[in-house]
């Protein structure tokens, strides 16, 4: 049997990062057997339309090398693999259960639903479809019907008894048929199938042979056993996958930004870093590894070893995988990741990034980070001469002022401005003036840079500012202390 798994996402613009771990796994599991991964777009809820949404869903599968074997742009023996281009096939399937007994016509209004309810609910009550329109005659359905009047289709849900199932990552789960089952609408009355019904007849029309998707739907499995059951059709095998969670108590929230690839997209993270660590996020290898490509995960994945507790998505240790990624890259890749994050500061600037960005490749968890780390190349930042004192390098204020007096025609008599020369013309006039290299580099390198901490020392920023700038820079230390 050829394992077939399909990510089905609903297009709403953005990506979730608990979609994209689906998806993954999918993916991995598809690929790891030698099956299919097919993408399916939900779109049958048209209110929830978004512009240009499924191709937020194609560049963020393919921008993560996940490249799917059926779906609406590539096609396939089963599509269309949009819901919305579906929408005639689904009918022809409520109409057999309504034959068989599984589902009836609805015709009560929006208004009517809305009285009942609310009745319901004063009475303390948990409202359900009443079943009301079970119970119309044949030839009362076909008047409603010749006269046009609007209808759903729904289920006829059993009320009592129980159903169970077996997950794959939650195990054998029961359920009361009273608390889980309701009869849900399987056709709208604009005539789009609602999710509940779709997924289980695209599911078996599609070849579904694992069902992999959010544990919110674990519960609502039962109705589907139910439809499969009325069909006569086979239930696929499910793995429903924990939430993604923020920590213990609270999910990835839009809100906090946190939540959609695009929001780490945007801050500077690798895909590659990303995928590696998402994917661990609710699986593990069994043993100690933590580093693999999108091709190594193909091979240890196993489902068998998905995680049942939530998935604690731990931003400081992404920054962690991100580091080691960004380390890992080469460094021509590595400048030109980082050109836009240096442009935001630095553009119009003549900084050689080539050099800035073998000074900072090592000293970075994520892009986001570079603007504030090398702002003060494009403007000597406002900095307090307290700076200047440093124990270790004994270095006060005062010495500042005399080591920058000495070395600044040094440094103004230097042609050929380069760091290996600044640096060989700098060293012996050090070394003879028999003081510390720290207690001439520190206040030189301060007063070119105004902060603490800085990629490279003194020569490098030297020379990556140029002469110019450098000896201004030091008239203004000057001027200060
Ligand atoms: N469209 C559903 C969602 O985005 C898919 C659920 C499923 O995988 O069946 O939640």
């Amino acid at each position: 049997m050829e394992v077939r798994t399909r990510f089905a996402p609903s297009p709403t613009g953005f990506m979730h990062l608990g979609g994209l771990r689906t998806a993954l796994y999918n993916y991995l599991f598809a690929k790891k057997n030698g099956g299919k991964f097919i993408l399916r777009i939900e779109d049958t809820d048209q209110e929830r339309y978004v512009e240009g949404a499924t191709e937020v869903i194609y560049d963020t599968l393919k921008g993560c090398g996940m490249d799917w074997d059926e779906g609406p742009d590539v096609g396939g023996p089963v599509g269309p693999y949009i819901q919305s281009e579906r929408k005639d096939m689904y009918l022809p399937y409520a109409k057999q259960l309504i034959a068989s007994g599984h589902a009836y016509y609805c015709f009560c209004s929006e208004c009517e639903l809305n009285e009942r309810r609310e009745a319901f609910k004063a009475q303390g009550g948990v409202w359900k479809y009443d079943k009301q329109c079970l119970h119309l005659s044949r030839e009362e359905v076909e008047a409603k019907l010749a006269a046009g009047t609007p209808y759903v289709i729904r289920m006829n849900a059993p009320t009592e008894g129980d159903t169970s199932y077996d997950d794959v990552v939650f195990g054998h789960m029961t359920f009361h048929n009273a608390d889980t089952m309701d009869d849900m609408v399987l056709i709208k009355q604009d005539g789009m199938p609602t999710y509940n019904f779709a997924n289980v007849i695209d599911d078996h029309l599609m070849g579904i042979t694992h069902v992999m998707r959010g544990m919110e739907y674990l519960s609502s499995t039962p109705k589907y056993n139910y439809l499969y059951n009325a069909f006569g059709w086979e239930i696929p095998t499910y793995v429903h996958l924990t939430t993604v969670m923020r920590d213990a108590q609270h999910k990835l929230s839009k809100r906090d930004g946190d939540a959609f690839y695009s929001d780490f997209v945007d801050k500077g993270y690798l895909t590659e870093a990303l995928i590696n660590y998402l994917v661990l996020v609710g699986w593990n290898p069994g043993n100690d590894r933590e580093f693999f490509t999108i091709d190594e995960l193909v091979d240890a994945f196993d489902i068998h070893r998905l995680n049942n507790a939530p998935g604690i998505f731990d931003v400081a240790k992404l920054n962690y995988f991100n580091e080691t990624y960004i380390k890992q890259l080469a460094p021509e890749k590595f400048m030109e990741i980082a050109k836009p994050w240096f442009d935001q500061v630095l553009d119009g600037s003549k900084i050689n990034y080539k050099r800035l960005s073998e000074l900072v490749q090592t000293r970075i968890q994520v892009f986001n980070e570079l603007p504030a780390m090398v702002g003060y190349l494009a403007a000597l930042p406002e900095y307090s001469n307290d700076l200047y004192t440093n124990k270790k390098s004994k270095c006060t204020p005062e010495v500042a002022k005399t080591v920058l007096e000495t070395y600044k025609p040094v440094l103004a008599a230097i042609d050929n401005w380069d760091e290996t020369v600044i640096h060989d013309t700098v060293m012996p006039v050090i070394a003879e003036s028999g003081m510390k290299n720290g207690t001439v580099l520190w206040p030189l390198r301060i007063a070119i840079t105004g902060t603490a901490n800085t990629p490279g020392g003194f020569f490098e920023n030297a020379a990556l500012l140029g002469k110019e700038e450098t000896l201004r820079r030091i008239d203004d230390g000057l001027a200060r202390l």
